[in-house]
C-alpha cells in the first residue's frame, strides 16, 4: 500500500517514521544502566530493585549458566509468574548469548512437556512450587533436554507476599535443583565475557497458536523486541517519570515489551503483583500510583467491580491501553463512568511483538456508524498494513478483509517450522488470520477472527458485533457468542453470558433485548448463563471452549 492515510493522525509532535535508537535488548539494557543505574526499575511487594542491583545480579545468573554449560544460542526457559526473578532470567539469558522461552506459569506436565522438548531448551528457571508441582516430574521423565534448573521463590526480598495469593508462604524445600538467591550471592561481581547480538538474532520464543495447529514458538527478534520498546515509548508519550503497572502476563508478549522492554528502556519503574488479583492490584495501585498500564480490558473490567474501588485509585493512571481482546463499547463507557479511565485500544499479535496497531495517545478513536466497533487505531511507525481478500488481493477502502501486515516488528517467522512460517508469513508479510477493514480517513476496525465467523443458512454473523450488543444490557457482565450446530440452520447463534454482581435477566428476556437490537439473522436463539466465561491468562474468551462445551 503506497498511500498511508493512517499518518493524519499520528500528531503530538510524532514523526512518521521512528528511527531506533537501540536495534538490541541488550544494547537497550545497556545504555539504561549506564545513564540511570539507580532506577528502582521493579518494585515487588515490599521489594525494590534498582537497575544496578538488576545488571549486577544479571551478570551472576548469566555467569552461573555459562559455568555450568550455557553455550551462546542455548534456550533457557522461563516458567514464572510476574516477579522479580522473571526479569533476571530475562535480562541473564541475553548476556549468556541465548534465547529466552516464555512459558504460561499456568501449563501443567503435558504442556510443560511439549513447549520444553520443542524449543529444546537446556536450562530452566521455575518458580520453587511450580518446580514442586510440576517442573520436577518433567525434567524427571527424561523427555526433554533439561540439564540446569533453577529455583526461584515468589517470596519478596524480606521473604513476604500478600497472603490473598497463597493458602501458606512457606518456601518449598527444593535439594535437587540450584536457589537462584544462593547463586548470584555465589556468583556476585562475576561478569561474564560480553557478547554482542545482531539484531536479527531471536532473543524471545514466545509460544502461540496462530491461527491454527499446535503451538510454535514465535521468533521474536532483538530488533523486533526493541523496536516496539520503542514504539510504546513515543506511541504512548512515555517518559522516565512514568511508572508502569505490569498487570500483563510477562510470558506474554505484551507484558514482555509493554512492561518489561519500556522498564528497562526508559527507565522507569515496573510494578508486579506475582499474577492478577484484582483486589491486591488494587491495592499496588493505590500504594504506587502508577502512571501507564496496558492490559486486556477484563483487567479494567475486574478493577471497575471492586466494591471499594473509587475514580481517586486511578487517578494517577492517565496512560490506560487494552489490548489483546476486543473492547465492546458500552463496556469502555461503564469503565470510563466508574473509574474516570479513558481507556485507548492496542492491537497486535505476539508475531508482531505487542503493537502493530493503536489510538496514538491523546487521540480520540473513532467508532464505526454502521456496526458501533470501535476503531483499533492506526498502524503504528514504519508498518504497512494491507486489507486482503479471499482471493489475496486488496480489497477496496471501507471493505473486509483479513489483515497483512509488514513493519519491524513482524517476526520473522516460527521456531523449527518452515511451513507454519511460510503459511502465515509469506514474503516476511503476516497473515493475521483477522478480519477487519480501514475507513476513508485510515482508522482501522477488526470485525472478528476469520475462523470465529459463524454460518447460519448463508448469513455470516461476527460473534463480537452481537456480542457488543448483549454488552449494552446493564445485566451483563460478558458475553461471548459462539456458533452451534443446527439441523435447519446449518449453524446458530448462541451466547454465553455472566451477569454482573447484584444484576437479574433471565435468558429469554436476554434473546428478546437482542431482537430488539439487531438483524433477525443475528440474534442469538439461546443464552445460556455461566458464572464465569472460560479465558485464557491474557484475558481471551476461549470461544472455542464454549463451541465445545454446548
Ligand atoms: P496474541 O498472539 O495472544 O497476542 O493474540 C493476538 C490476537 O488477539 C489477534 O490476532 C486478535 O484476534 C486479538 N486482539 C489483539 N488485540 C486486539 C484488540 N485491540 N481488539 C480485538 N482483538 C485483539
Amino acid at each position: 500500500m503506497s498511500a498511508k492515510p493512517w499518518l493524519a493522525h499520528y500528531g503530538e509532535g510524532r514523526p512518521a517514521e521512528l528511527t531506533p535508537d537501540h536495534e538490541t535488548m541488550l544494547d537497550l539494557f545497556n545504555a539504561s544502566v549506564a545513564r540511570a543505574p539507580s532506577t528502582e526499575v521493579i518494585r515487588y511487594f515490599d521489594g525494590v530493585l534498582t537497575l544496578a542491583e538488576l545488571d549486577r545480579a544479571s551478570d551472576a545468573l548469566a555467569s552461573a549458566l555459562l559455568d555450568r554449560g550455557f553455550a551462546a544460542g542455548d534456550r533457557i526457559a522461563l516458567y514464572l509468574q510476574n516477579n522479580p526473578a522473571f526479569v533476571i532470567g530475562l535480562v541473564a539469558a541475553w548476556k549468556a548469548g541465548g534465547i529466552a522461552v516464555a512459558i504460561n506459569p499456568m501449563n501443567k506436565h503435558r504442556e510443560l512437556t511439549y513447549l520444553l522438548a520443542d524449543s529444546g531448551a537446556s536450562a530452566l528457571l521455575c518458580l520453587d512450587d511450580l518446580y514442586a508441582d510440576v517442573g520436577r516430574a518433567v525434567v524427571a521423565s527424561g523427555g526433554t533436554d533439561v540439564r540446569i534448573v533453577i529455583t526461584a521463590s515468589a517470596l519478596d526480598r524480606q521473604h513476604r507476599i500478600d497472603p490473598r495469593l497463597f493458602a501458606h508462604v512457606t518456601k518449598p524445600v527444593i535439594e535437587d535443583a540450584s536457589d537462584l538467591e544462593t547463586l548470584i550471592e555465589q556468583y556476585d561481581g562475576r561478569t561474564p565475557p560480553p557478547v554482542a547480538p545482531s539484531p536479527d538474532d531471536v532473543a524471545i520464543l514466545t509460544y502461540t497458536s496462530g491461527t491454527t495447529g499446535v503451538p510454535k514458538g514465535a521468533l521474536n527478534t532483538h530488533r523486533n523486541l526493541a523496536f516496539n520498546a520503542q514504539t510504546y515509548r513515543d506511541w504512548m508519550a512515555l517518559t522516565p517519570d512514568d511508572r508502569i503497572l505490569g498487570v500483563a502476563p510477562l510470558f506474554h508478549i505484551t507484558g514482555l515489551v509493554g512492561h518489561v522492554g519500556v522498564a528497562l528502556l526508559l527507565p522507569a519503574p515496573l510494578i508486579l503483583a506475582h499474577r492478577f488479583h484484582p483486589g491486591v492490584v488494587l491495592d499496588a495501585i493505590r500504594e504506587h500510583r502508577p502512571t501507564f498500564t496496558v492490559a486486556a480490558i477484563t483487567v479494567f473490567i475486574s478493577l471497575a467491580d471492586q466494591p471499594d474501588a473509587t475514580a481517586d485509585d486511578f487517578a494517577s493512571l492517565t496512560i490506560a491501553y487494552s489490548g489483546g481482546a476486543p473492547i465492546a463499547p458500552a463496556v469502555r463507557n461503564r469503565i470510563a463512568a466508574a473509574t474516570g479511565l479513558n481507556i485507548h485500544n492496542i492491537y497486535g499479535l505476539t508475531e508482531t511483538n505487542s503493537p502493530s496497531h493503536g489510538v496514538p495517545y491523546g487521540a480520540s478513536a473513532p467508532v464505526d456508524p454502521t456496526s458501533g466497533a470501535l476503531s483499533i487505531g492506526v498502524p503504528v511507525f514504519n508498518t504497512d498494513v494491507r486489507v486482503l481478500g479471499e482471493d489475496g488481493e486488496e480489497v477496496p477502502v471501507g471493505e473486509v478483509g483479513e489483515f497483512a501486515i509488514r513493519g519491524p516488528q513482524v517476526v520473522p517467522g516460527y521456531w523449527n517450522k518452515p511451513d507454519a512460517t511460510a503459511e502465515s508469513i509469506p514474503g516476511g508479510e503476516l497473515r493475521t488470520g483477522d478480519v477487519g477493514f480501514m475507513d476513508s480517513d485510515g482508522w482501522f476496525y477488526l470485525v472478528d477472527r476469520k475462523k470465529d465467523m459463524i454460518n447460519a443458512a448463508g448469513y455470516k454473523v461476527w460473534p463480537r458485533e452481537v456480542e457488543d450488543v448483549l454488552y449494552t444490557h446493564p445485566a451483563v457482565r460478558e458475553a461471548a457468542v459462539v456458533g452451534v450446530p443446527d439441523e435447519y440452520r446449518g449453524e446458530t447463534v448462541k451466547a454465553f453470558v455472566s451477569l454482573r454482581p447484584g444484576s437479574s435477566a433471565t435468558p429469554e428476556e436476554l434473546v428478546e433485548y437482542c431482537r430488539a437490537n439487531m438483524a433477525a439473522y443475528k440474534y442469538p436463539r439461546t443464552v445460556e448463563l455461566v458464572d464465569d466465561l472460560p479465558k485464557t491468562t491474557t484475558g481471551k474468551i476461549l470461544r472455542r471452549e464454549l463451541r465445545s462445551s454446548r
